[in-house]
This record gives C-alpha cells, structure tokens and sequence, in this order.
C-alpha cells in the first residue's frame, strides 16, 4: 500500500535500494529511480506502462553536475540553464558515455534539468546519484499535480509518494534541443515560447511526432482522460449539441450557463493564463472522476502558456 509523506530519509533509502519513489516537482509529480541502476529504470518503464523508445528525463541539482551528463554543451543551453535553472526547462545534450542507454531510450543525447521544488533538490543533494524520472502516470494518462494522483494511480505498485503538495506550474516542461548547434523546441511546456525566446532568439518548433517519438510529449494522442473530450472555440454553442448528455466543461474563464446540471471547472478565477495551466490536469482528473459523457474543452488564446495549453488539450482530446 503506498504511503503520502514528507519523509526524504526514507525516499533515500528506497532510491539507494535501486527502487522507486514519486517525487514532486514544480511541473507534475514524477516516478524517480537511480539512473545508474538497471533495475530502478526497468522498474520506471515497467510501472508506467511506458514504451522502451521513450527515453527518460535526469534530475540534476546543480548545474556543476551537467559535466557527469553531458557534453559539449552549445552556448545557447548555456544561455538557456543561467536562464531557467533551477525550473521547468528541459535540455537535450549529447550524452556522456556513462548514462546508461536505458535512460536514453537508444539515443546519443540526454535530456536533463534542475528542477525547482525544495524537497526534491533536498533528496537529490542526500543522493551521490541524479534521478531519472518521467511523469507519474500510467503511460498517456492526465499527469498527476498532487500526491494524491499518484496514489490513486500506483496503490499497491509503489512504496512512496514524496508530498511536496500541489506543483506550482503544473504541466510539464518545456524541451529544448540542439541540431547543430540550432535550438528547437520539442515539447511546449510551463515556460513559453516568448520566454525562451527573450533569451536566445526565434527558435523552431517541432513537436509533433508519432512514428520517431523524440519525446512522449510528442505523441498526438496524450495525457488524456478516459471520458469522451472534445475541443471547442465556443462553449455555449457546442453545448447546444448535447441536450440529453451529462457533460463537463472545462473553460478558461467563468462562462454565462444557465444549466445546473453542468460539471464546469473554471481553470482561472482572475483570468491568467498561468493560473490555468497550474489547474489544468487537477480540473481533467475531477471531471475524469463523475462518470460523465463527455468534457468539452475550450480552446485557449494561442499566445504564451495557452499554446501550451492548447497543445495538451489538443492531445487529450485525439481519438
Ligand atoms: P515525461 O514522461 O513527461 O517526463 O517525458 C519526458 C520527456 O523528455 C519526454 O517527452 C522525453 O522524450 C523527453 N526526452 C528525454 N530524452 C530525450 C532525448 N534524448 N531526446 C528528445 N527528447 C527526450
Ligand atoms: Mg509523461
């Protein structure tokens, strides 16, 4: 049965043990293990249900650990690690030697950040290890964004889930990566486009890839709920379409309806688009839960995080 606590000296014994732990961090929670340890990575796959081709994400708390990860690190992940770090930026490296071809799913290249959660650079600073770990869900479900997620997804096939409350940002990060020395983006994620862009100039993006996943992210269909979810420019009209339908909305801002009968989670009660993206998979799981027909989305403004936004919803709502 697993266990919801704040207890990092038992996180370190289990992760010394080469098992696993759920951590928190600022993005979503995530499944942790050793990267140095055959087992804890098999383990991370085999729990999650995840695909060996999807390679995984090191935690680091310091950028002077980068030099036992990777190398020849492009001036633009420079730029980009003084930036963001510790926080919600991934970057895609070339790898070193010793990172095991577990964690990298086959590639050259690492994907590696500094997260930013205090309990979780704690555990990371008692290890001599960094951790690897994807997000803790079973493979293409909501992202959990409490401990309690994780622990209604792993009860009996996980020992710990580290509390660190809700994750402040709540959706994952964003994934930089290098071709020959050109920055593109892989997955959108909690730090913008705009933002990365203030840094390092115009960079590409490409984020949609089903047949060589670069990154899970990248899969179109994804963190998806398993009730019916439609997208939609206008709430109040495609909800016309479903007169006899127990459906669930789930809208940037309050809405004017006029039906009680409507499930509505609003994601931002003083309109911020950073405020919605923190709700978001907290909003997808409550609604997940009411044994509705269907949850219509709506669409974001595509500008700063509502094209992350856009993007995981546009995901979740793939057939
Ligand atoms: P998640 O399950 O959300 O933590 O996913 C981890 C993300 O990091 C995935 O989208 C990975 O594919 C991405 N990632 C990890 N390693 C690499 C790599 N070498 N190249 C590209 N993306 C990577
Ligand atoms: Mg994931």
């Amino acid at each position: 049965m697993i266990q919801i606590s704040r207890d990092i000296f038992k996180a370190k014994q289990i992760l010394e043990n080469e098992n696993l732990v759920a951590i928190p961090t600022e993005t979503v929670y995530g499944l942790a293990g050793n990267i140095y340890s055959e087992k804890a990575i098999n383990k991370i796959f085999k729990t999650k249900n995840r695909p060996f081709n999807n390679p995984l994400i090191v935690h680091l708390h310091s950028k002077e650990l980068l030099e036992n990860i990777a190398q020849e690190i492009p001036e633009k992940a420079k730029k980009l690690a003084d930036a963001f770090w510790p926080g919600s930026l991934t970057l895609v490296l070339k790898k070193k030697e010793s990172i095991p071809y577990s964690v990298t799913a086959g590639k050259e290249t690492v994907a590696v950040r500094i997260p930013n959660h205090s309990l979780t650079l704690e555990l990371l600073k008692q290890l001599d290890f960094p951790l690897a770990a994807p997000s803790a869900n079973p493979f293409g479900s909501i992202s959990p964004t409490t401990s309690q997620h994780v622990a209604d997804y792993f009860t009996d096939s996980l020992e710990l889930v580290l509390d660190g409350g809700n994750c402040e940002n709540g959706i994952e990060s964003t994934i930089v990566g290098f071709e020959n020395e050109k920055a593109i983006l892989y997955r959108l994620g909690s730090i913008s486009v705009e933002d990365i862009e203030s840094i390092i100039g115009p960079i590409e993006i490409i984020n949609k890839n089903d047949n060589s996943p670069n990154a899970p992210g990248m899969l179109s269909r994804h963190y998806a709920p398993k009730t019916k979810t439609i997208l939609s420019e206008n709430i109040e009209d495609e909800i016309k379409n479903y007169p006899t339908s127990k459906v669930g909305i789930l809208s940037f801002k309050e809405l004017n309806l006029n039906n009680v009968n409507i499930e509505t989670e609003i994601l931002s009660s003083n309109g911020t688009l950073k405020e919605a993206t923190a709700n978001l998979y907290a909003a997808m799981h409550r609604l997940d839960k009411k044994g509705l027909d269907l949850i219509i989305a709506e669409k974001f403004p595509e500008n700063d995080l509502g094209k992350s936004i856009n993007d995981r919803l546009e995901r979740a709502t793939k057939k």
